[in-house]
């Protein structure tokens, strides 16, 4: 006798889709069958059954310039947790000055007794010096074995010398390296001129962000991990180019993975062109392409090239924070919201669509990420012995998405407006139901840490 059984779902994971039981017991998934008894059972007649959806990319809580993004560890993970999500990678930011571990210590203290959903955390690495990096064993065995490097970004990026030398240790110690790739003096230059030349509306973000220069970087970080020897995640790649850079590393033997985000393969440059400030709500980098890049990334989504889909969640009142660029768009703070509607949007666009197959949406959603940031097999997939993290999908469940039902706390959704038909309606976490139709029933609070273990 189980704790609790889900019966009569189709079970859909990375590897095969079939009618079964999940029995469930002390919080873990004890068994998959048929005919399971438990003390309780959830009737999953017509629903999918996946592994909760891990995001590796979200920034909760995280300070950009004068403000911090609207969603703290209690709203966002909350919204992640209303959309399937069981888990999440946010970030670590040191100090200039602040040991890593002490810096992981401060940012577990922010998120503990908020946290809904279960939580992992990058280190982000913005320097490089011998001491910095004597520090990551401690760091990996304190829990963080991913670390988040920057190649554009004043406060936090790291020239070629630092990226290199971060990305040799990494390799040396088993950390992961997941790496935002943007060209940082193109870039600087670019707004500069533009801003010169009078242009300083948010129509000017994408193009001082052009695709060229996103490639180039991803060339470069990709060239320097060759020479380091050590494999790296490609951050929310948006554009063909990039993914041409990657195949070359690939065809060349490196070992490199590719994360892209929903913005990029359901977004393009044309919301740009909208009227006024409007624009401002779709600044984020990089920004969303042309079209091509857009089937370009599903292509390679759908064949496995692009091994992930995760959110890069990181939003800002339009009304009282992204305004604060209306002078200057190079003021707006970038970023935009995303946590809760992945899942839902990747199925009616991806799946719906015929462009995946089911079992790729969960992999590239649930499945890698875990396997790819060290949470596997505990997190991501719906096997003997794991998190009985489950989401109970509605495939015929129709939702239209607006700000104002969804529970990320911002003020718009770059997707109002949008049908989507299939919908998580029942979200479970190591054992216990904390989302129910549409009501978090869960007890706040309750997520746990879970620690990235080393390559
Ligand atoms: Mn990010």
């Amino acid at each position: 006798m189980f704790d609790l059984v889900i019966a009569n779902g189709t079970v859909v994971t990375a590897e095969t889709t079939g009618a079964a039981d999940l029995g469930i017991t002390g919080g873990r998934i004890a068994a998959l069958g048929l005919g399971l008894q438990g003390a309780e059972t959830i009737d999953a007649r017509g629903l999918l059954v996946l592994p909760g959806a891990v995001d590796e990319h979200v920034h909760l809580q995280m300070p950009v310039g004068e403000f911090c993004s609207s969603d703290d560890f209690a709203t966002g993970t909350v919204a992640a947790a209303h959309g399937g999500t069981t888990t999440i990678l946010d970030f670590a930011e040191p100090g200039p000055q602040q040991p890593l571990v002490d810096a992981l210590l401060a940012r577990r203290a922010e998120a503990e007794g908020k946290v809904a959903v279960d939580y992992g955390l990058h280190m982000t690495l913005s320097r490089a010096d011998d001491e910095t990096l004597a520090q990551v064993p401690d760091c990996i065995a304190a829990g963080a074995a991913s670390y988040k490097l920057y190649m554009a970004y004043d406060r936090l990026r790291l020239d070629d010398g630092g990226l290199l030398r971060a990305l040799a240790r990494l390799g040396e110690c088993g950390g992961r390296a997941l790496v935002h790739a943007e060209n940082h003096h193109a870039i600087a230059y670019l707004v500069a001129r533009a801003l010169a030349e009078g242009h300083t509306g948010p129509q000017n973000h994408p193009t001082t962000r052009p695709a060229v220069m996103e490639a180039e970087a991803v060339h470069r970080l990709l060239a320097l991990a060759h020479v380091a020897g050590t494999p790296v995640v490609v951050a929310h790649l948006s554009c063909a180019l990039g993914l041409e850079e990657v195949r070359a590393a690939r065809r060349r033997g490196q070992t490199v993975w590719v994360e892209t985000c929903p913005q990029y393969l359901l977004l393009d440059e044309g919301a740009y062109r909208q009227p006024g400030f409007e624009a401002a709500k779709l600044v984020m980098a990089p920004p969303p392409r042309t079209a091509a890049d857009r089937d370009a990334l599903w292509a390679g989504l759908a064949a496995g090239e692009i091994d992930t889909v995760a959110t890069d969640h990181c939003p800002f009142f339009f009304e009282t924070q992204k305004v604060r660029g209306r002078d200057d768009f190079s003021r707006i703070p970038g970023g935009a919201p995303g946590i809760e509607t992945r899942l839902a949007l990747m199925y009616s666009h991806g799946v719906r669509t015929g462009r995946l197959s089911l079992r790729r949406w969960v992999d590239a959603c649930c499945t890698e990420p875990a396997r790819r940031f060290g949470l596997a097999p505990r997190k991501g997939t719906l096997a003997t012995g794991a998190d009985a993290d489950v989401v109970l999908f509605d495939p015929e469940k129709r939702a239209v998405l607006s700000h104002r039902a969804l529970h990320q706390n911002v003020d718009y959704t770059p997707y109002e407006g949008w049908e989507v038909r299939g919908y998580p309606v029942i979200v479970i976490s190591r054992g216990e139901v904390i989302v129910r139709n549409g009501q978090f029933v869960g007890q706040p609070g309750r997520g746990r840490f879970v620690a990235t273990a080393p390559l």
